[in-house]
């Protein structure tokens, strides 16, 4: 039978596709304000470092699964001590769960947390030699690591361009319209498509590192503030913006979320 209004499906599956796109809320900046407001967080945080501690891509991937729900510095104390003992998954699986337990038992969940280390460091030795993978599937596979752990490991190990959406990126795309999103998936997808390439690196660790120092959830930091006169936010209390100079990164002051 033919369509009623003489469209064949794959043209009536690309309007469906394009309604959606269109629903879905859109940045409220330029693409030239996009990118001088990555410029200005480029320049205050050249090379930008996550405040987790780790020795290396296994360090780093269980500092990020026994992070959820705990601040950086709380993850550090507790992992410092347990990375001197075991920093490779076959060290890890040695020590046993309860031996870990021990080490991060000042931490949220620990018990369910150190049973997925244990399991985690098994899968690694089992499936990929003991090394860390670097795609999302195979990462996500693994016990404990959902798609934000994984996106973490892959930008901040690996270098890939990702973007894990946590409470401050999610606040920040919504509170200052840059990409607007009811779920921290459609926050991501918004940002991705916005953010020019050259700064999708690094864009994860400014906006969160901003998030947490100076858009706080609270009370948001404008005098602080670098982007304040780009800023379409209803909350912010000044166009001023701060002067744009070099932060030297404070491992000891994180955690603050
Ligand atoms: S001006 Fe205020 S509300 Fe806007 S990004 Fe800066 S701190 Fe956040």
């Amino acid at each position: 039978m033919a369509n009623p209004k003489g469209k064949t499906p794959a043209a009536a599956g690309k309007r469906a596709t394009a309604a959606t796109a269109s629903r879905r809320p859109r940045s409220r900046y330029s693409p030239a304000e996009v990118a001088e407001i990555f410029r200005r967080l480029s320049v205050q945080r050249p090379e930008p470092v996550g405040e987790l501690e780790y020795v290396n891509p296994f360090t780093l991937l269980v500092a990020v699964v026994l992070s959820a729900q705990a601040t950086d510095v709380g993850v550090n104390k507790a992992t410092r001590p347990l990375f001197a003992v075991a920093d490779t998954p076959q060290k890890m699986a040695a020590l046993g769960e309860a031996a870990v337990g021990e080490y991060i038992r000042t931490i949220g969940l620990w018990r369910n947390k150190a049973k997925n280390v244990i399991a985690l460091s098994k899968a690694l030795i089992h499936d990929h030699g003991g090394r860390v993978p670097e795609d999302e599937a195979s990462l996500t596979a693994l016990p404990g690591v959902g798609r934000k752990t994984a996106n973490v490991v892959r930008n901040t190990a690996f270098g890939h361009p990702t973007i894990a959406v946590d409470t401050h990126i999610f606040r920040i795309g919504n509170r200052l319209g840059l990409a607007p999103g009811k779920t921290p998936d459609a926050v991501e997808a918004g940002l991705l498509k916005i953010i020019p390439p050259q700064y999708l690196r690094h864009a994860h660790h400014w906006l969160i590192l901003h998030g947490r120092y100076v858009c706080k959830a609270r009370k948001p930091d404008c005098q602080a503030c670098v982007i304040a006169d780009l800023c379409k936010a209803g909350e912010k209390t000044t166009d001023i913006p701060a002067p744009l100079i070099e932060i030297a990164p404070l491992r000891e002051d994180a955690g603050l979320a």
